[in-house]
């Protein structure tokens, strides 16, 4: 079978077994270099969780913690599997990755755990330890790095679902077609008091305070243990819709979930919980998210012109060499949060991208815009436009790479 990129609403509905697997080897290629470079590490994550573990910045994390320092990893995602039966059945991309993943790791004799599962039930914890208490190991890291626009409450059995909305007042503003390159006015209603309060319990801290409590009351995390979950603040044009908006909420919860679990965490095993406000990339959700799309063209284009742009692993290599890891205090803002997306927010890049975001029109747009950068991050998420993949070879397999 020939598998071609199906693009139906601006996402990406299929994926590319073998591009899939190359795109994760570029990945530890990269941190094979960069640690190759870097020499021995002051300090290091020796048994690491991370929850989200198989795409975007969850993988990129796993990738450094396993191929950049040999931790061992647990990693938790909910993916479609894909099938041979008849007709075949085509798996998402991130169950493509984690098999990659783990056939990466086994070569290198990096020990890896890989579980697919709905991370927000309690049988997926209780998996979780107990794979962990037959290691004979304690988990030192836990990265909490879930994106959903569903998730079922463990006790309750109630289904949210999470919306981009903002909050208020109705928004207009514009997207991109990532194939086409076609600018489109797209507008929203304001959120009610309901789905706001929806999109708090599936992308507020509910879930990662579950995830930390009961992996402490297992008695499966290590002193000194550190946790980590990702966060996004954007420029000022995006806060109506990110910050300002229902995710913004969900996110400032996240935030004070960190406070509070922080404080416990110091209490009880000298441990730390952080929120890391990372960079702006292309991910399987953020393509549907008015502005934000226009945002990241032009930003690519921006801080690739300056030789500062980064993608999900360059940002988690920092996150853990120059924050989590550097042998003494992280580094964080003046409220506690880590900052990696600091690069995205130099003044100088913000002002260019503001002065060409107000100039935008679809004739200046392949000038001012790096619709090409932004195609491809989008289209190799699902393995497609991968180096050395021929996209015209027969696929022999959907559920293998
Ligand atoms: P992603 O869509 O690439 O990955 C999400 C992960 O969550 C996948 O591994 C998926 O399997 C997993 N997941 C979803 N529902 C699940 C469930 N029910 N059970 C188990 N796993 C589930 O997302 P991403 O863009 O890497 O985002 C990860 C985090 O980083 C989010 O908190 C996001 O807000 C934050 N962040 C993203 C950006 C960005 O630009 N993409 C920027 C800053 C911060």
């Amino acid at each position: 079978m020939i598998i071609q990129p199906m693009i139906r609403g601006n996402m990406c509905v299929n994926a590319h077994p073998a591009g899939c697997a190359a795109a994760v080897r570029s990945q530890i290629s990269s941190v094979r270099k960069w640690r190759a470079e870097q020499g021995q590490p002051k300090d290091s994550p020796k048994t690491v969780l991370v929850i989200g573990c198989s795409s975007g910045y969850g993988l990129a994390s796993r990738i450094v913690a396993a191929f950049g320092f040999g931790a061992t990893t647990i990693g938790v995602s909910f993916e479609k599997e894909g099938s041979d039966t008849l007709p075949p059945k085509n798996g998402t991309p991130g169950w493509y990755n984690n098999m990659a993943f783990d056939r990466e790791a086994k070569a290198s004799g990096i020990e890896s755990f890989t579980i697919n599962s709905d991370a927000f039930s309690h049988d997926t914890r209780k998996k979780v330890i107990e794979i962990v208490k037959k290691t004979d190991k304690k988990i030192d890291l836990v990265i909490y790095s879930v994106a959903s626009v569903v998730r079922v409450d463990p006790d309750s059995g109630k289904l949210y679902r999470s919306v981009f909305k903002p909050i208020g007042e109705a928004l207009t503003g514009e997207t991109i077609d990532a194939m086409t390159g076609k600018i489109t006015p797209i507008g929203t209603d304001p959120a009610t008091d309901e789905e706001i309060f929806n999109t708090i319990k599936v992308m507020g801290g509910e879930d990662w305070a579950l995830w930390i409590d009961q992996l402490a009351k297992a008695d499966v995390l290590s002193e000194g243990i550190k946790t980590v979950a990702y966060s996004y603040i954007g420029p000022s044009l995006s806060y109506a819709i990110y910050r300002d908006g229902t995710i913004g909420e969900a996110k400032k919860h996240l935030e004070k979930t960190a406070k509070k679990m922080d404080a416990e965490l110091q209490a009880s095993l000298k441990g730390r919980a952080y929120i890391s406000v990372n960079k702006g990339v292309v991910s399987r959700l953020s393509v549907g998210i008015p502005i934000i799309a226009l945002y990241l063209s032009v930003l690519f284009k921006v801080m690739k012109e300056k030789g500062t742009h980064e993608g999900c692993i360059e940002q988690m290599e920092r996150l853990f060499a120059e924050r989590l890891y550097t042998g003494g205090a992280v580094p964080t803002d003046e409220i506690g949060r880590i900052r990696i997306d600091d690069l995205e927010m130099d003044p100088k890049v913000q002002e260019e991208v503001k002065k060409r975001m107000a100039t935008i029109t679809q004739d200046s747009f392949p000038k001012i815009g790096d619709l090409e950068g932004y195609r491809h991050d989008f289209l190799v998420s699902n393995g497609f436009d991968v180096e050395g993949i021929d996209y015209t070879a027969d696929v022999a397999s959907m559920e293998s790479i």
